[in-house]
């Protein structure tokens, strides 16, 4: 039977998992290997994902991918097979308990401790997601932290410097992966970091709650021979389960030091560091020699005879050993095939690699992938048995808080409560320090005018540079807020549990999960959304939510609605905005299925996702976290936004006309004059000073280089029924949608001295022929148009930072103006062979 048709609360045994290359191993690596017991708990309210239990802990799937694992009831069939198996592969089970390192002597390392051993070491934090390598990191490398700017990946790590004992240790907090077998581009991102880098001693840090799971990493780690001491984290958890394990027998057993530690709380990290130094000391003095895993006799024959097909070939270049470089050929990693085949004679090693695959599947009756991957586990079990007591470990606070949380009826009110919380407080409580942050950045301009010469640096100081800086400072509130809340969520484990919701319906648009809550707080404001992005994992699902994220109506494009809205259809205000919304909601879809489609179609990693049990956060991790984000808004988007606002403020101010400057001031002092001869009241000369500085300001905006640019394209924005200033308008808008209507209504300043409205302004605005540039229809073309086009720069520098690169950032610009142009066009020109 396969696991999809598994009841909630059956049990049942995993025979074979099926499908690609891919997405089996990644099951596989998640625990889903031959003869594991699973258990069904849990449907989400829409019977998709289902959660499962395996190796003591929990896991969502898609019941598409659940469909893929054949499974048997029978607890005998899977007995029977497991003997099969064993012998199939022939695995002497004593075999791989003993240890293999050389003897560490104590002496030896006591006499290093005091000289030659060098004081620095390079330490990298390598572990699971959610086993605590941030805690263990924030709490060692206390104040000295800063954040690792590594080129090219989207995946961070963190940079931190301790002192120990005499010794300086610089820690790195590598991102969290289940493997390191170079599928997703965290696995990548740690596989190159430890090659490259080559750390002293790599602390792998395995989760106590789920330590077989947490292991396979670990073995993967053994095999690249890397010099490493594990933290047994979560050990407090371990010890509430009554659970007994003899951690030191298997530290013997996988000849590798285990240190039991309490990240949250600081428990064990003296003594890991301790171990660290003994460790680091005893790699410097001997050439130590190395555990290994053992695989069965097949897989070692397999490894043995491509060992021998190296014997010529220096390898050191590749900075990996040997046995590794055999193992992972054999399971035919992408990765190290592509650096294997710089060598001159790779055809020969590549023919015998294919036909040690072909043999080995012949052998086994399962492809080597899956073989090495049974092996390791099977080798983890074994250790497992021998030392960790049977008593299963269930958190019985998880269960009752994931009844009530992912329960059919409560579920999704639920979740939408948690939403809305979470957006009223970032853009609601956000308000209150984005005032005070204008009001600031307003008393700094002012006093700056007041005490400066006038000219152009002047102007450029005020408007250019504090503007610039005004409007990268005033989303920090909002940021900080917001990641108050994501950092709780991820934190406490609810994160998963709303993926676990939410993915059924966001599968349907081939996203994931995950991606749902940064479309929400696009509503409020698209950068911190795209900041949010970082919490999917999967690249082209992350690719495609940051992509669509500008076409959901941020709060700043409400204005722009709001003033036309009124023009035009006071009556039907909410329906219109409603629609708007609507339509920005489609279009997001429609775009996120024609890039799922078109640009990212590489098949997903699958769905498997870890359901870690729920843990009270620390205000510590989440204060460092929220600290982090902020940081780094305003390290890596203030200089793009900064630069851009200044090059929109030059393009507007720029070029000056000094004669007919010259011309609007000797107007006023005409008029200054009157006053003082008594020829006009006070009130007549303020409002013919006003009439002319209008005049001057739609003067000057329409010989700047926007207007100018804005004149420029006008050819192109006429068949949408825009004329020059509501181009110029839209160009403008680039920096800040909100900007479209103050612009507005310096472009249509209206001629008489009557102040009206803008909206009666606009309405009254006609072409030299008489005929009314806004009517219904160009208003409607004009709203889509500030929907769906560029998002402003702000936007657009998030999207840069976060994928990574300018190229998606240019995409994202070209895009969705194409779109709102062909939008607007199709809508214009329909209307009017309608209304004609
Ligand atoms: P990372 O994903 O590996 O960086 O894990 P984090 O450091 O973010 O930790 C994930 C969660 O586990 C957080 O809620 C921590 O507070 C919690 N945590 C970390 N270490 C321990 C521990 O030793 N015991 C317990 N009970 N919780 C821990
Ligand atoms: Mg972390």
């Amino acid at each position: 039977m396969r696991l999809s048709e598994l009841h909630t609360g059956e049990t049942a045994y995993i025979l074979k998992v099926n499908g690609n290359g891919a997405f089996r191993k990644r099951l596989q690596e998640m625990g889903f290997v031959r003869g594991q017991e699973v258990k069904a708990i849990l449907n989400a309210p829409l019977k998709d994902p289902i959660k499962y239990e395996i190796m003591d802990y929990e896991v969502s799937l898609r019941r598409s991918e659940a469909v893929m694992i054949e499974t048997t009831m029978l607890r005998e069939e899977v007995e029977q097979k497991k003997k099969q198996w064993q012998s199939d592969a022939e695995i002497d089970t004593d075999e791989g308990f003993t240890s293999r390192t050389g003897e560490s002597s104590e002496s030896i390392i006591q006499e290093n401790r005091q000289h030659k051993v060098p004081k620095n070491i390079k330490v990298a934090l390598v572990g699971n997601p959610n086993s605590g390598k941030t805690s263990i990191f924030n709490l060692v490398s206390g104040a000295h932290e800063h954040v690792g700017n590594y080129s090219g990946v989207t995946v961070d790590a963190k940079e931190g410097t301790l002192h120990h004992q005499g010794y300086t240790f610089t820690l790195v907090d590598l991102p969290g992966t289940y493997s390191l077998a170079g599928y997703t581009p965290e696995e990548l991102y740690v596989r190159r970091y430890i090659v490259e880098e080559q750390p002293d001693i790599v602390i792998n840090v395995v989760a106590a709650s789920a330590i077989e799971r947490s292991l396979y990493l670990t073995t993967e780690l053994i095999d690249m021979e890397v010099p490493m001491v594990i933290a047994l984290n979560m050990y407090d958890e371990l010890e509430q389960s009554g659970r007994k394990f003899d951690y030191r027998s298997l530290a013997t057993m996988i000849g590798t030091p285990i240190i039991p530690t309490v990240g949250k709380k600081g428990l064990g990290i003296p003594q890991l560091l301790n171990e660290v130094i003994r460790f680091f000391a005893s790699t410097q003095q001997q050439n130590a020699s190395h555990p290994h895993i053992p695989y069965g006799r097949v897989l070692e024959r397999a490894i043995e005879i491509m060992e021998r097909e190296f014997q010529h070939i220096d390898i050191t270049p590749f900075r990996l050993p040997l046995r590794y470089i055999c193992i992972k050929l054999l399971e035919g990693d992408s990765e190290i095939e592509r650096i294997i085949r710089q060598l001159p004679n790779h055809q020969n090693i590549f023919a015998r690699r294919d036909k040690e695959r072909a043999y080995i599947e012949k052998l086994l009756h399962e492809d080597a992938e899956s073989a090495f991957t049974n092996a390791r586990y099977g080798f983890i079990a074994g250790g497992l048995e021998e030392t960790l007591s049977e008593r299963r470990y269930f958190s019985e606070t998880t269960r009752k808080i994931d009844a009530i949380v992912t329960n059919k009826y409560l579920g999704f009110p639920l979740f939408f409560l948690f939403m809305w919380i979470m957006f009223e407080a970032t853009f609601k409580l956000g308000e209150y320090p984005m005032q005070g942050i204008e009001w600031l950045v307003e008393i700094i301009g002012n006093f700056v005018r007041r005490n400066m010469a006038d000219g152009p640096l002047k102007d450029l100081i005020v408007d250019g540079i504090i503007g610039g800086v005004g409007g990268v400072i005033v989303f920090l509130p909002n940021i900080v807020i917001l990641y108050l809340f994501i950092a709780f969520m991820e934190d406490s484990g609810y994160m998963s549990r709303a993926s676990f919701i939410m993915d059924k319906v966001m599968h349907k648009m081939g996203l994931h999960g995950k991606s749902f809550i940064p479309l929400i707080m696009g509503f409020g404001c698209n950068v911190p959304a795209i900041m949010s992005t970082r919490t999917i994992e999967s690249r082209s699902s992350r690719m495609i939510t940051m992509l669509i994220v500008p076409f959901m109506s941020c709060s700043a494009r409400l204005p722009v609605y709001l003033v036309f809205v009124g023009i035009f259809f006071s009556k039907y205000a909410s329906l219109v905005l409603l629609g708007l919304y609507v339509t920005g909601i489609l279009l997001a879809v429609l775009s996120a299925r024609l890039f799922r489609k078109t640009l990212f179609t590489e098949e997903d990693t699958p769905f498997v996702m870890e359901l870690p049990p729920y843990r009270m956060p620390t205000l510590k991790s989440i204060i460092i976290h929220m600290w982090d984000r902020s940081n780094q808004y305003l390290k890596k988007m203030g200089g793009p936004i900064l630069l851009a606002s200044i090059v929109i403020w030059f393009l507007g101010y720029f070029p000056r006309n000094m004669q007919r400057e010259a011309a609007f001031d000797l107007q006023i002092e005409t008029v200054k004059r009157s006053f003082t001869q008594n020829r006009i009241d006070e009130q007549a000369k303020n409002t013919m000073i006003a009439d002319i500085e209008h005049i001057r300001m739609t003067q000057h905006q329409e010989n700047s280089l926007i207007g100018q640019i804005g004149k420029f394209i006008e050819p192109v924005m006429r068949p949408l029924g825009f004329d020059w200033k509501i181009s110029v308008s839209l160009l403008s808008g680039m920096a800040a949608k909100e900007i479209v209507v103050s612009t507005l209504g310096v472009l249509y300043a209206g001629n008489d001295d009557n102040q009206t409205s803008l909206q009666e302004r606009l309405k009254a605005e006609t072409y030299p022929d008489g005929r009314p540039v806004f009517t219904p229809l160009v208003v409607i073309g004009f709203l889509l148009f500030v929907l769906i086009y560029f998002p402003c720069i702000a936007t657009i520098a998030a999207i840069k930072e976060e994928s990574g690169s300018w190229k998606w950032a240019a995409f994202s610009i070209f895009y969705s103006t194409g779109l709102a142009w062909m939008v607007a066009l199709l809508v214009h020109q329909i209307g009017l062979l309608v209304a004609s």
